[in-house]
């Protein structure tokens, strides 16, 4: 099982991506770009239920599917619940990512978090204030490498406008590619949209990093948890990028649960969210993708947790020497984290909370293998962890090493 070694050549290192392989083999039919909503499984899934009645297993009845377009940064949402409430539950959930977009949104000045970064102080209402109190104790848990006061140097380096190079094809390459695995029988997928990865531009000067990164220090924001006011200093702007995605695909579940749903599962742009099992009873299968081969690195088997992988290749581009620069920040350097990953590196994380995956695949990135597996260790019964570093050495935390299975050689951490 672990008797391959990587065999890569150049820069060409294994990159990580989730998606769900999911043995119920769906294949659907996918509504239009224009109308985001639920659409219940096609003939072909249809076919795929009968096909399973007539080979013995289990009946698993017709899924429920919502896709989402364009919605909290990410160009092609999928989630898929089983179940008699499965409609009503969905249109909850559904309801719950589009106002956590409307409330979150940077981009947008009419959100709660556009409101307090052009004013500098803000009421936040339950959601945003319970984003900021996590993301404060995440900063201070992981000595300051998850800090959403980044937002200035985001701005800085100009990862701000998500579809510079076109929400259409970027729409349109993240769905066809989960047809793609569709019609594999393979359901979901995981971060394959690449958004603005041909970009070329320069980077910012030195001085002007230096200047902005004043302007960047999680600390120094004044936050009153019981009333949700908060205010920052001079310059200062949130962004949630790193942990909302997260929260969003923790809140539908914990909506779906609520509903009655006892099997589900949603890929939020590459963060994955599994409620339950499978409805025959088996665990979730999450394939790792190697985006470079096409095949993947490995595959998770999971149950009721979430999924989420941070990785240099979802959003970067180049200057005119071939330099490639990524989107999340080292807030110690105030530039891309090159602590051990880089760009074609990534980090997953695997534990139920999906806020605290989301929030923890962006900080462990920023902190590099060596300060990631220290602060695993400490945190140990909280989360596992896959890590693909610029060395092409993959490593997994012990506690998932019986899930996980790899033709790959990596090491188990203890
Ligand atoms: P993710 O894909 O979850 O790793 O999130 C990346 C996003 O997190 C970026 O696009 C930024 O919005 C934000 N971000 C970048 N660097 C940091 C950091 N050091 N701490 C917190 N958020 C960050
Ligand atoms: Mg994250």
């Amino acid at each position: 099982m672990k008797n391959r070694i990587f065999n890569r050549t150049g820069k060409a290192a294994a990159l990580l991506m989730a998606a769900i392989m999911a043995l119920s083999g769906c294949d659907y039919s996918l509504s239009g770009k224009e109308s985001s909503g639920i659409v219940q499984a096609d003939e072909s899934a249809a076919e795929n239920v009968k096909k399973q009645e007539s080979t013995g297993k289990q009946n698993i009845g017709e899924p429920v599917v919502l896709e989402l377009y364009d919605v909290m940064t990410v160009p092609y949402m999928r989630l898929q619940a089983y179940g008699d409430n499965a409609d009503e539950a969905l249109a909850l959930g559904e309801e719950k990512i589009k106002s956590l977009d409307a409330l979150l949104s940077t981009g947008n000045p009419e959100s709660e978090i556009g409101k307090l970064n052009a004013s500098g102080s803000e009421k936040l209402g339950d959601d945003a204030s319970f984003l900021l109190k996590t993301s404060l104790d995440f900063y201070r848990q992981t000595d300051g490498a998850f800090d959403v006061s980044i937002y200035p140097l985001m701005e800085l380096w100009g990862f701000t406008n998500l579809y510079d190079a076109g929400l259409e094809e970027a729409i349109e390459e993240a769905e066809q590619k989960v047809k793609e695995k569709a019609k594999k029988g393979e359901t979901g997928s995981g971060k394959e949209s690449e958004p603005a990865s041909e970009e070329t531009r320069e980077a910012p000067s030195e001085a002007d990093i230096q200047e902005v990164l004043k302007k960047v220090d999680c600390s120094k924001i004044e936050f009153h948890e019981e009333t949700g006011e908060v205010t920052l200093p001079d310059g200062m702007k949130i962004d949630f990028g790193g942990i909302a995605k997260g929260y969003a695909s923790q809140s539908v579940a914990e909506i779906l649960r609520e509903n009655g749903i006892t099997s589900a599962i949603m890929d939020l742009g590459g963060n994955i969210q599994a409620v339950g099992r499978k409805p025959n009873g088996s665990k979730w299968r999450i394939a790792l993708n190697d985006r470079n081969k096409g095949g993947f690195l490995g595959i998770l088997t999971v149950e009721d947790c979430a999924v989420i992988t941070s990785g240099g290749y979802e959003r970067n581009f180049r200057d005119a020497e071939g330099n490639v620069y990524h989107h999340i920040i080292d807030p110690k350097t105030g530039h891309p984290a090159d602590n051990g990953f880089s760009v074609d590196a990534s980090v997953t994380i695997v534990c139920e909370n999906g806020t605290m995956a989301d929030a923890l695949s962006t900080a462990m990135y920023v902190c590099g293998p060596e300060k990631a597996t220290e602060y695993w260790r400490a945190h140990r019964d909280e989360f596992q962890m896959i890590m693909m570093t610029d060395k092409n050495k993959m490593y997994v935390t012990e506690g998932i090493a019986d899930d996980y299975q790899s033709d790959y050689k990596y090491e188990v951490i203890h």
